[in-house]
């Protein structure tokens, strides 16, 4: 036969390890969005990396073409020009005139672009040098970042599964009635079927309790129920800290 006072002491190491399993939970609760938060920096740093390498690449093949076709226009002009002073009839001339200026007019443009890829590339290159140095400096800590949460979560996930072991054996030893009891609290509250008494304050739901009553849970020698919570009251002095 379990007595009254057993059964707290009982609760008391339940609820212990109820805390624990709690702030476990809120830790692992958290650490996916922690996680994510780190990858998402990582993959704005190499995917800025990856937009503005693809952006010079881009403005150097537009260069390398525009500069094989002035080329290329060139040399036409310098031929058109050539065979401008053999033409005798007036109307082939200014035909061939016509062709002339007008590529020397697309050769402007070319000219023009060319330049603004040029300034375009001086402000990509400096950006990718950035965002090159930024990875060399950051990326490798956001890594380790990452790692440490990772671990964390799998130590905290083994301590968790720990002490659902630990709780598991204490359980059996509550008499039936509290331990039915017991389980129907924590069932409909989901933290815990009991709560600390800390001053006359319920750890469960903060609210007050009556003096006189505060008083009785405190000599932890009978089942005493929070009467807003519901939860089992027991006392005892500084919960641990993890
Ligand atoms: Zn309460």
């Amino acid at each position: 036969m379990v007595s009254a006072e057993e059964d707290i002491q009982y609760l008391i190491l339940i609820v212990r390890k109820d805390e624990e399993i709690q702030n476990k939970k809120k830790f692992l609760k958290n650490a996916p969005a922690r996680i994510g938060r780190v990858d998402s920096e990582i993959s704005r740093m190499d995917s800025q990396f990856a937009e503005n390498s693809a952006a010079v690449a881009a403005l150097e093949a537009e260069n390398r073409k525009l500069l094989g076709k002035v080329k290329e226009q060139n040399e036409n002009i310098t031929k058109k020009k050539a065979l401008l002073t053999q033409i005798r009839e007036n109307k082939e001339y200014k035909a061939m005139k016509h062709e002339i200026e007008f590529l020397e007019n697309q050769v402007d443009e070319e000219e023009e672009r060319i330049l603004v890829i040029m300034d375009q590339m001086v402000v990509r290159v400096k950006d990718l040098e950035e965002i090159k140095k930024k990875i060399a400096n950051e990326k490798g800590a956001l890594l380790e970042e990452k790692r440490k949460l990772e671990e964390e979560t799998a130590r905290d996930m083994e301590i968790l599964r720990k002490l659902e072991e630990e709780k598991s054996k204490i359980l059996p030893n509550l008499s039936g009635r509290v331990q039915r009891l017991y389980e129907r609290i924590k069932e409909a509250k989901g933290d815990s079927g009991v709560a600390n008494l800390t001053g006359d304050v319920c750890q469960g739901c903060h609210s007050r309790v009556p003096p006189q009553k505060a008083h009785e849970i405190r000599r932890n020698d009978s089942i005493i129920m929070c009467e807003v919570c519901g939860r089992i009251l027991v006392f005892y002095e500084d919960a641990p800290s993890s």
